[in-house]
């Protein structure tokens, strides 16, 4: 079986790379020959040489070409799917409902798409998901980026004038990255809050030594994930976070609803009644922002807070983001290849019916062709 990876565009900064060498290694007893675009892994850290047993080349399309299985991070570009050969496999972040061209690109050319963002949330499949590892990071690295743009320090400090008091720290949205982010502030000797509108957070919140707010409301949806709160549920939540929210020195806002914009859990007005200083950490920033006024990409300044809107979070980590993110596809590849019929993806397998996003010829990811078609 012959994978190629390519080196990401450099359109949006994206430093992360979805081979690492350590994985070559494990995969080499299933009879793969990996090529790889030069300098691929440079910007997370993994220089071409760092590669053993990996060929490297400069010609992207003939590396595209003589593929069975294409790897990469960000959704590829509509002439790199083109240059792909029909029957072959393309495993990244595909985001169908955001790129219908791209998933419309992928039917027509007859590629098997496993889009790394639909791997089922389900306990045998958690090697392989993505979404989960990246957030990890994202998670960590929103308390630091916190911690930079606070005029004050997280933890109580004793010293020969008198104590410093600890932050007060909110993370609103406990999901995979909201509970790291609870976890690095507690680490980090601040006073934690956490927020969701799932009730069964309120036990995670508290094993990593937060306060839970409860707010009364459960907004439980499908598959684990949160469902869209209705007007009169937005007032009642609105009136006791507000308390919760003026009082916080650090908020890290990471709220999502799958298939929707980010939901907005502060407003101006909430804002307004912060304490000087206080910093607010919106992981929403890519999805429309958590909180109103959020920049993506930007770190601005509304009245008496900054707001910091990061953008690919796991990107700024890149060298241990691309590690994770290449055992997440090492544990999917392993499914796909054996020794004895090389890649042969068994489409009865849930993880594997439910990664795929298309297959000769069709979309096969049901929710994307309701969405695009
Ligand atoms: P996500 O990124 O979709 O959302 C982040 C958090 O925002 C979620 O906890 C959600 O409940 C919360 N949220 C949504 N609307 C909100 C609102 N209005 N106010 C406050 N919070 C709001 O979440 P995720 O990190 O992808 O995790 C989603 C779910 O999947 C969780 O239940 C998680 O435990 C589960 N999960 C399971 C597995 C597995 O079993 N393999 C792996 C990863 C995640």
């Amino acid at each position: 079986v012959k994978i190629s990876v390519l080196k990401e565009r450099d359109e949006g900064g994206e430093r992360r790379v979805a081979l690492i060498p350590q994985v070559v290694e494990k995969l080499a007893p299933l009879g793969i020959a990996f090529s790889m675009e030069t300098g691929a892994g440079l910007a997370s850290s993994y220089p071409d040489n760092a590669y053993t047993g990996v060929s490297v080349s400069p010609d992207r399309n003939a590396l595209l070409a003589d593929a069975d299985i294409v790897l990469a991070v960000q959704p590829p570009s509509l002439d790199t799917v083109r240059a792909m050969k029909p029957g072959s496999v393309l495993v990244s972040f595909v985001y169908g409902r955001n790129n219908p061209d791209l998933v419309k690109a992928l039917r027509d050319g007859k590629i098997t798409g496993f889009a790394m963002e639909l791997v089922p949330r389900i306990s045998r499949a958690q090697a392989m998901d993505a979404l989960s590892s990246q957030a990890t990071l994202a998670g960590y690295y929103a308390v630091l980026m916190g911690a930079v743009h606070m005029p004050k320090i997280l933890p109580m400090m004793t010293t020969a004038v008198g104590s410093l008091r600890a932050a007060q720290v909110l993370v609103m949205g406990l999901g995979v990255a909201g509970l790291q982010a609870l976890a690095t502030a507690k680490r980090l000797g601040a006073v934690t809050e956490g927020y969701d509108v799932r009730p069964e957070t309120r036990e995670e919140a508290q094993s990593l030594g937060a306060k839970f707010v409860d707010t009364g409301v459960d907004a439980t949806g499908q598959g684990g994930y949160a469902r869209e709160l209705t007007d009169d549920e937005k007032h009642k939540v609105r009136t006791i976070l507000s308390e919760h929210i003026a009082r916080s020195d650090l908020i890290v806002t990471t709220a999502a609803v799958p298939g929707k914009r980010a939901p907005r859990l502060i407003d101006a007005e909430q804002i307004s009644a912060m304490k000087p200083g206080a910093v607010i950490i919106d992981l929403g920033a890519e999805g429309g922002g958590n909180c109103e006024g959020t920049v993506a990409g930007q770190t601005v300044r509304v009245g008496p807070a900054t707001i910091v809107g990061p953008v690919n979070v796991a990107s700024m980590l890149a060298e241990q983001a691309s590690e994770l993110y290449a055992k997440n596809i090492m544990h999917l590849l392993q499914q796909l290849i054996t020794k004895e019929h090389g890649l042969a993806p068994d489409f009865t397998d849930e993880v594997i019916a439910g990664t795929a996003l298309t297959h000769d010829g069709y979309i096969t990811n049901d929710g994307v062709r309701a969405a695009i078609d």
